[in-house]
């Protein structure tokens, strides 16, 4: 087996130029390690915006890409590693760590910003527990392409460079093609990684936490002497928007633990996840959440429950008094409901072409989603034919509840501060002609791990990277699916 080696002159070469910022935080923070080395590495995808806006000059054919994404090859100036974190999952509360993941260092970008550069997949870490440090190509490949759509949607998210086979088995319930995908962040610092500091009560592990993380992140929070607190509000913020972005385009995450929530408000961590068709609150996909914990309607509660948690993990820098620190984490965690309902609101304002506020609007957006409930109709499809001057002829809308409802809306409209052709012309910006539907993501990974055919998912990468637009050649990634192609549950696959 070929071992990791420096690489001769990839930095000046390819536009690397990594910096090891977390690497040089105290022991605790992570273990130094390797990548495992891989048989018989292919590149079946590389994300080229993705690369230029990194400021790296990567090539499909470009063997030193291949090794890099393997893990076979080391990049000049990286310190590998792998995270120390926690986290609560499906409530109970876990060591965890970086089990199958190294983080190579974080790309300095030509405009200045800094992206962890992380391999999932690569093998052993020393938080590895029973795992065998590996991933299969289809999980991999579904968050390749869900991230990608979620980024194209205009959802903060984590993104994917690289997806690499290994040519080596990986071992489920049934043998997969192993693979390793790479995966730019903002950071990979979780809610989980305050609860891992929290946990070993080790309050200046955490005080460093926290200070790098509002470098990192919220600099504009600085050093004020109530930082901490600053910090909790802005995460409040951040994760209070993005779920409310979720719910507007109907993404399930499916694991919504705290070791998958990101400090830096990203989505991180695509499982089980997957978009709803129907609109339906109840929607769950992941095989393992029987409870429906994580579905799609619960996801704003389990957001505050998981900023409770971040919280928790702050108490002791919070106040030098347990009570007070209590007191202002409570304080804080209850305004949650009100931020998460600010942004849903003017964001279903925005997907209805409601520019002004009414009071009323929110009835009116609720009264469409229960109509959607009751008659299961297509959560994106619906909100796509309202982006039309003239209604879709069909025979759903024609009926009296909701003709009764068009009107509402066509009177609230008319009494817009803007004129509805450029209503309409802003929903069209907003509410997606495509997503990735289910059960298309679904037959391009069978295609993908059965037949080594990539075709079907490069073809759906490419119709998702334009969400906004129609074509005539669309019709297929936008129809729901019908009964027979529907895809109710999604696997870890970890
Ligand atoms: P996830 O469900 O992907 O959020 O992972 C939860 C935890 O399990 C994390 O600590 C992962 O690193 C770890 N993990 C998941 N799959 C594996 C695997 N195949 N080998 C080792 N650790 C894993
Ligand atoms: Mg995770």
């Amino acid at each position: 087996m070929q071992k990791p080696s420096v690489s001769g002159n990839a930095t000046t070469d390819r536009g690397w130029r990594l910096e090891n910022t977390y690497a040089q935080l105290p022991e605790a923070f992570s273990a130094r390690v390797n990548p495992v080395p891989v048989r018989a590495p292919k590149l079946v995808a590389l994300n080229h915006p993705l690369a230029k806006s990194l400021g790296l000059n990567l090539h499909d054919w470009d063997e030193e890409a291949v090794a890099i994404f393997s893990g076979n090859r080391l990049l000049e100036g990286s310190e590998p590693i792998a995270q120390a974190y926690a986290g609560h999952q499906y409530g109970g509360f876990t060591m965890l760590g970086d089990g199958r993941a190294i983080l190579l260092g974080e790309q300095r970008t030509p405009s200045g910003q800094l992206f962890d550069v992380q391999l999932k997949g690569s093998g052993q870490t020393p938080f590895s527990r029973r795992g065998d440090g590996r991933a299969a190509i289809g999980p991999m490949l579904r968050e390749y392409i869900i991230s990608e759509a979620m980024f194209r949607l205009g959802v903060p998210t984590t993104r994917s460079l690289a997806v690499v086979t290994t040519g080596e088995p990986v071992y489920r319930d049934s043998t997969l093609p192993g693979a390793i995908l790479t995966r730019i962040a903002a950071s990979h610092i979780r809610v989980g990684t305050f609860e891992y500091f929290a946990g070993r009560e080790d309050v200046n592990g955490l005080q460093v936490l926290a200070d790098y993380a509002i470098a990192r992140h919220y600099p504009e929070i600085g050093n004020k002497p109530e930082r901490y607190l600053h910090l909790l509000k802005a995460v409040i913020q951040r994760q209070a928007s993005l779920i409310a972005q979720w719910q507007q385009i109907g993404f399930v995450h499916g694991v919504m633990n705290t070791d998958n929530v990101a400090i830096s408000g990203e989505t991180i961590d695509y499982g089980p996840c997957a978009f709803m068709d129907a609109y339906d609150p109840n929607t769950v996909f992941s095989s393992i959440d029987s409870y429906g914990r994580y579905a799609y309607g619960n996801q704003p509660k389990i957001g505050q429950w998981n900023i409770a948690r971040f919280a928790e993990a702050l108490l002791p820098l919070l106040d030098s008094d347990r009570e007070k620190s209590i007191a202002i984490a409570t304080q804080a965690v209850h305004t949650f409901p009100d931020v998460y309902q600010h942004y849903w609101l003017s964001g279903m304002r925005l997907k209805l072409g409601l520019i002004s506020e009414e009071d009323a609007d929110r009835e009116l957006i609720e009264a469409l989603l229960a109509w959607m409930h009751q008659t299961q109709s297509d959560f994106t499809n619906t909100f796509r034919d309202l982006s039309t001057e003239s209604l879709a002829n069909e025979k759903k809308y024609q009926a009296e509840a909701f003709q009764a409802w068009y009107s509402k809306w066509q009177d609230r409209l008319g009494r817009n501060a803007v004129a509805k052709a450029d209503a309409v012309k802003q929903m069209q910006a907003i509410n997606p002609a495509v997503i990735p539907r289910n059960h298309l993501v679904e037959e391009a990974l069978e295609a993908a791990t059965e037949q080594a055919d990539y075709s079907f998912v490069e073809k759906l990468l490419e119709v998702l990277a334009a969400p906004f637009s129609e074509t005539s050649e669309d019709g297929r990634y936008r129809t729901a699916p019908s009964p027979t192609e529907h895809v109710y549950q999604t696997y870890c696959g970890t």
